[in-house]
């Protein structure tokens, strides 16, 4: 009851010192005095029941009324204007009242401050964590917004593209129908050979960029229909063949268990997903170079491996080129070349892959001792497949139902 009395002899230095205080810079807002005489009657209260709690109330009050940019700060702001609160009373206590007087006021508010600097802690800290997570979730929408516009980019893009292209691909079709019989056909015909690779090869791009766009906004449709890797593999090891030759590199297919039986998968997206490493793997192998294409069946996935013995990939890249558009090194010198050494492109084969591979329930990933152009470290890259004995569709499952029979009892 004492040091009620005793606080109530501060009061009014107190209220006035504190106000002087935070008004160095600017005048005491009302509102402001308004608050400090709310806490001296809250530490009233406090003294009286001896309830620490009893400040609670206007701590919360004041955590809720910080702004957006106070929090931003992060740097704490209400333990530091609590210990300013107090260390005045502590001041005006030796100034105004005898040493017994003030060692009793003291005593007697020390718990209340020290309750006040770990409530308005714990308080600040909650705040931050809150502030933390819904700058982080805003962070998430714009990085959300901003690889939607790409995508959708890429979609207007590639399709705005098509229609000048096919008008391209029709007149020199169209052109080349008239000159046969004309006298000058060998120089027209090699102008028109140079215009109909260049629209092959732009076709290419944008059909990779409707891909890519299709992979992104999960449209990525499969038909799944009955396979054989190892005819797959065939059929690759042809379309490689003259390049590989040019290139002088040597290019083996093992076959492995599993390799030969049926599976369903989408034939024409998983040709398209092999045929991409392939590609990729004699781009970056030097002349002279080895490609290996190995396997193994695993419970419920068949394996493809394909191993090179070129220039290798950094650990840091190793997810990196899987993302679109993320080729590694100097994307000025994109040379659109398909077999030329180091003869990049857009930097969307391998996500293309991997939403091919990962859109059959498969997945892929690389294993590289890093990149070094003097060693060839190379790189190794494996697709999980998985060993699917029947397609996914109902539908198909009955067209197909006959010849999974057949195959089931050739134990094929
Ligand atoms: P690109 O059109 O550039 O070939 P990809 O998406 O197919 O695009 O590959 C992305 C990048 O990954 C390439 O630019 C290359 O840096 C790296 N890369 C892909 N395959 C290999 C490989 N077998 N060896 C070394 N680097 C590779």
């Amino acid at each position: 009851m004492h040091s009620l009395e005793l606080l109530n002899r501060i009061q009014q230095t107190w209220l006035a010192r504190v106000s002087r205080h935070f008004a160095q810079r600017e005048p005491v807002r009302d509102s402001f005095l308004h608050e400090l005489n709310r806490f001296y009657d809250l530490l009233q209260q406090f003294l009286s029941s001896g309830d620490v709690t009893s400040i609670d109330p206007i701590l919360i009050e004041w955590s809720d009324s910080l702004t957006q940019s106070d929090l931003e700060e992060s740097d704490a702001i209400l333990s530091p204007l609590c210990d300013v609160i107090f260390s005045f009373a502590y001041d005006i206590c030796h100034d105004l009242l005898s040493q017994p007087e003030a060692l009793e006021l003291i005593s007697a508010l020390l718990p209340v401050h020290t309750h006040a600097i770990s409530f308005t802690n714990k308080l600040e800290k909650d705040r931050e964590i809150d502030n933390i997570r819904l700058r982080m979730e805003k962070m998430r929408t714009e990085l959300e917004r901003l690889d939607k516009s790409k995508s959708d980019f890429i979609s207007v893009a590639a399709h705005e593209l098509k229609t000048p292209l096919t008008l391209i691909e029709g007149y020199a079709a169209m052109l080349r129908e008239m000159i046969s019989g004309s006298d000058r056909t060998d120089q027209i015909a090699m102008l028109l050979g140079g215009m109909e690779q260049g629209s092959r090869r732009l076709k290419r791009i944008i059909d990779d960029m409707i891909d890519v766009s299709l992979i992104d906004n999960n449209l990525l449709t499969l038909n799944f229909q009955p396979l054989w890797l190892d005819r797959l593999f065939s059929i690759l090891r042809e379309e490689f063949s003259t390049a590989v030759s040019e290139r002088n590199q040597r290019f083996e297919i093992n076959t492995f268990e599993g390799c030969n039986e049926m599976i369903f998968a989408d034939p024409e997206r998983l040709y398209q997903a092999l045929q991409n490493l392939i590609s990729n793997a004699v781009k970056y192998t030097p002349d002279g170079g080895y490609i290996k294409i190995d396997g193994r069946e695993l419970p419920g996935f068949l394996e493809v491996i394909i191993e090179d013995t070129g220039i290798g990939i950094a650990s840091e890249d190793q997810m990196r080129i899987f993302e679109k558009f993320n080729r590694i090194g100097d994307a000025t010198l994109h040379s659109s070349g398909k077999i030329k050494f180091k003869g990049g492109g857009p930097g969307l084969g391998l996500p293309i892959t991997k939403g091919i591979i990962e859109a059959h329930g498969g997945a892929l990933w690389v294993e590289s001792a890093g990149y070094d152009e003097e060693m060839f470290p190379g790189s190794t890259f494996h697709v999980l497949i998985p060993n699917r004995k029947e397609p996914p569709d109902d539908k198909f499952a009955k067209l197909f139902g006959p010849l999974i029979k057949t195959t089931e009892a050739r134990g094929i």
